[in-house]
């Protein structure tokens, strides 16, 4: 039997509705939670991740502005600008998209963000909170893989989750999270040996590792949950074929559509999991509409709960009790 497809764009969607109705009580008591966005240079990537953040913001009700200081600008006025938002009364996020350019100091302008208005998550104060169990703002992609397990029904507690990928942003702090929900966690990375047989130990298998279509169907124990993290632009006609079973040269009619894309396009957008662990997996997010747009979605309610804290209005979560 094909794996439950775990639908990441409906359940981001609940999300913003959730986030929308929130910030209308907000308004009717005169707060109207805004985040700024700080983009440095023309990386077109982060242009087209910003314009969704900003657009997300508007249809939630959320006031935004983003600011683009120039490429040539070195640390200290990034710091300057930081420490201008931080003073902002208005202001209860701050996201600093990265990558910054190579001449910035990114840790120090990370370091500069209020941990109150870090809405990323990934100041050190807030990756402290995170690991004792305190109250502070996760990490977007991280809280996110949560609230689609949550909201998909799927037990964590006593499971054996095994994360592939070990950075700041997602690797570690999805481990943290999954311990703290009492599941029993192995994070492997690029030097973990016999990866695959870890890998099949796992009744949730989580992949963040940049590779496209790595995670083979040898690597997963049947009936298992696979959440892919990956976002892998697919350029290669012979790496699509891998991908898709022959796509090119005649493929199976469910992969006739993207194939169709990536002749129009060029490219496709991949995850670190294979298309064929469909088959083996119980449960799977899909490449494009799975963990993505839970990211968006998460950095809305992020932006809410800064504001509430920050206003001593306690916690505050959304329907499943992130
Ligand atoms: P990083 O490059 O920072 O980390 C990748 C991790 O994968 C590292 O820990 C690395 O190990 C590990 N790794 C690389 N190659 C292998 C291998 N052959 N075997 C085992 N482990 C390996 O990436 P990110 O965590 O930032 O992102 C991971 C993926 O998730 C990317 O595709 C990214 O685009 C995507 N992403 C998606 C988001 C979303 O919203 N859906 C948000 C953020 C990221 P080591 O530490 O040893 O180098």
């Amino acid at each position: 039997m094909p794996a439950r497809i775990l639908d990441g764009t409906k359940i981001a969607n609940d999300i913003r509705s959730e986030v929308a109705a929130e910030v209308t009580t907000m308004a009717a008591a005169g707060v109207r939670p805004g985040l700024a966005v700080v983009l440095v240079g023309h990386n077109p990537a982060s242009e087209i991740y910003v314009r969704g953040k900003v657009k997300a913001c508007e249809q939630v009700g959320l006031y935004s502005e983003q600011h683009t200081p120039p490429e040539a600008g070195g640390t200290s006025e990034l710091l300057a600008l930081v420490e201008d938002l931080n003073r902002r009364d208005e202001i209860d996020g701050i996201l600093v998209q990265l990558p910054l350019p190579s001449h910035v100091d990114s840790k120090k302008v990370l370091m500069a963000v209020d941990p109150a208005k870090d809405v990323d998550g990934f100041h050190p104060v807030n990756v402290g909170f995170l690991s004792t169990q305190r109250p502070g703002l996760v990490p977007c992609t991280p809280a996110g893989i949560m609230e689609i397990l949550k909201r998909s029904n799927i037990p964590v507690a006593g499971q054996e989750v095994v994360v592939v990928g070990r950075s700041d942003i997602v690797g570690k702090p999805v481990a943290m999270l999954l311990i703290n929900a009492n599941a029993t966690v192995t994070v492997c990375h690029s030097k973990t040996r016999d990866l695959w047989a870890v890998c099949r130990r796992a009744d949730i298998l989580v992949a963040a590792i940049g590779r496209a279509g790595m995670i083979t169907r040898d690597f997963v124990k049947p009936g298992a949950t696979v959440i892919d993290v990956g976002m892998n632009q697919v350029k290669d006609p012979a790496e699509f074929q891998r991908l898709f079973g022959g796509g090119l040269a005649g493929g199976s009619a469910s992969n006739a559509k993207r194939e169709a894309a990536f002749r129009a396009k060029g490219s496709t957008l991949v995850g670190d999991v294979h298309p064929d662990v469909a088959e083996v997996a119980g449960a799977l997010t899909p490449v494009p509409g799975g963990v993505g747009p839970l990211t968006i979605a998460m950095l809305m309610y992020n932006t809410v709960k800064a504001a509430k804290m920050r206003r001593g209005s306690g916690q505050w979560s959304v329907a499943s009790g992130q």
